[in-house]
């Protein structure tokens, strides 16, 4: 598959390529450009150019070209869906539903452009003034493997509907399903070099997105590790990001809660996408009151998981992404296991035997009696691993999970009031659910504290993060 520029599919000027990997299988199910800088700049011009033209239409001109795209991924979100499975590895059903979540986002912002935008200020004697909310320019934005097809939408529709232009890199191991909704979108009638994709490594096109002088603003979703180097590259350029980088959700269980539907929410809380999403429930707090039985139910649950490759629709689990991934939970896992740091309740171990070999499948595993230091609470673990901690009251539970260096969402799961309001005063979080976990509608604000990021997405507010204000001033 090529990249996109100009409207156009192009190779890159690298004349190299690279490989994406099914996860499943470990065949190789596609090519894309290897990127560089010189195919930034060229991204950059065609999108520069596109940028009056663009800018220009209303608003709801705009939007009316993205719900033309979201009508047109609905027609092919099966063709989409699979494409992201063999790509990304998540089982089909979810893949539709990230397909559909992708449309969901479009339709939203489209569905702003008919409100009004701007504000008249009057100051008596002095004048009185119009706020305009302008375009920024070129915008860039990055994205990874985890929810590429959602994590798109979330940046593309308001930086478009807002009328800038872009330049998009997709991950390297997951940029099919990206490639195929830019030339959807393309389709529905949105201009030639409104919206460019630039397939590539992080290192070289990724970088070369934020350090190019055009480029006014990016939005990057991945690691806090990248999301660090980026802002410090970022910061020598003066260059205005959006970081939403990783999360280590706390689920806190009462001894009030729905049990059952505390189970249930924390099988796909935890092993949804194999654990692969930031908002995922990452640490699992018990109430002691219910802590035995609780454990027992999840347990048999999580060893009922089918595991395998996300093309069989039986399947509720595929593999992690890719191996560094897979290298990373595998790593983690035998260091808990040497050092004593936790009483594997079930799994623990990359998942072996025919039809799992050349994948990178890890079973579905909870892990009890964890240390505080142990590294399945203090950091972020981005896969079917959920450490379990039982707590005697929720003021213990609230010390601990703020114990964090994170701090993107968090839920209580109880029947209480006061709970609730505690917990959503003193958690550190930038969401707080009560009895669920994982749900982001487009309608809502989304994006954490701490090291899980700065700016938001979603919202009607992440238009604001796209535009600036340029005040008319008439003295009279
Ligand atoms: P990552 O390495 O940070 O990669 C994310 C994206 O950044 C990819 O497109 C990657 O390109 C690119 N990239 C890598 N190095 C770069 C650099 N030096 N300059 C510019 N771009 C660069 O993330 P990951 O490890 O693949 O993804 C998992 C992490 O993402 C987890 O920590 C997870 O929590 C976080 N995440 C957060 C959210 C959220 O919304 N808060 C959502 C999803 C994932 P390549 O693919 O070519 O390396
Ligand atoms: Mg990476």
């Amino acid at each position: 598959m090529y990249m996109r520029i100009n409207g156009a599919e192009v190779p890159s000027a690298s004349a190299k390529w690279r490989d994406v990997v099914n996860p499943a299988t470990g065949e190789v199910i596609g090519t894309v450009p290897d990127g560089i800088s010189e195919d930034i700049r060229a991204a950059v011009d065609s999108a520069e150019l596109a940028f009056p033209g663009w800018s220009e239409k209303t608003m709801r001109e705009r939007g009316v070209l993205l719900f033309r795209a979201a009508t047109i991924v609905r027609e092919e979100h099966k063709r989409i869906a699979r494409i992201l499975t063999m790509e990304q590895g998540k089982p089909l059903r979810e893949a539709t539903d990230e397909v559909r979540g992708f449309c969901n986002v479009l339709e939203f912002y489209a569905g702003l452009s008919s409100q009004p935008a701007g504000d008249a200020v009057r100051l008596g004697g002095q004048g009185d003034c119009m706020v305009m909310h302008e375009p920024l320019g070129v915008c860039g934005a990055i994205i990874p493997w985890n929810m590429p097809v959602l994590i798109m939408g979330w940046k593309v529709a308001p930086a478009l509907l807002a009328g800038n232009t872009m330049v998009v890199k997709p991950s390297s191991t997951a940029p099919l399903a990206v490639l195929s909704l830019a030339k959807i979108i393309e389709d529905a009638g949105i201009p030639p070099g409104v919206l460019n994709i630039v397939s590539g490594s992080g290192g070289s096109a990724g970088e070369a997105i934020i350090t190019h002088p055009s480029i006014q603003k990016v939005s990057f979703t991945g690691s806090c590790a990248t999301g660090c180097h980026i802002r410090k590259l970022a910061g020598s350029c003066n260059k205005d990001l959006v970081l939403e980088l990783g999360g280590s959700d706390p689920m806190i269980v009462m001894h009030d809660a729905d049990v059952q539907k505390a189970v249930e929410g924390a099988l796909r809380g935890r092993f949804y996408n194999a654990g692969q999403v930031c908002t995922a429930v990452k640490r699992l707090y018990v109430h002691q009151d219910i802590a035995e039985s609780f454990v027992h139910l999840l347990k048999v649950r999580v060893e009922s998981l089918h595991v395998g490759n996300g093309l069989d629709p039986q399947v509720e689990m595929g593999p992690l992404n890719n191996r560094q991934q897979y290298d990373t939970i595998s790593g983690i896992m035998n260091s808990v296991k040497e050092n004593g740091e936790g009483t594997i309740q079930t799994g623990g171990s990359p998942f072996k035997g025919e039809g799992y070999d050349n994948g990178y499948f890890f079973q579905p595993t909870l892990v009890g009696d964890v240390a505080d230091d142990s590294a399945l609470l203090t950091g972020e673990i981005f896969g079917p691993v959920l450490p379990i901690v039982v707590f005697p009251d929720i003021g213990t539970a609230i010390s601990q999970v703020n114990r964090s260096p994170y701090g993107l969402g968090a839920s209580v799961w109880t029947r209480d009031l006061a709970t609730v309001k505690r917990v959503f005063q003193d958690v550190h979080a930038g969401i707080v659910w009560v009895n669920r976990h994982l749900t982001v509608p487009p309608e809502i604000p989304f994006g954490g504290m701490k090291d899980s990021g700065v700016g938001r997405e979603n919202g009607y507010r992440a238009i604001d993060e796209y535009t600036r204000t340029k005040t008319l001033f008439l003295g009279w």
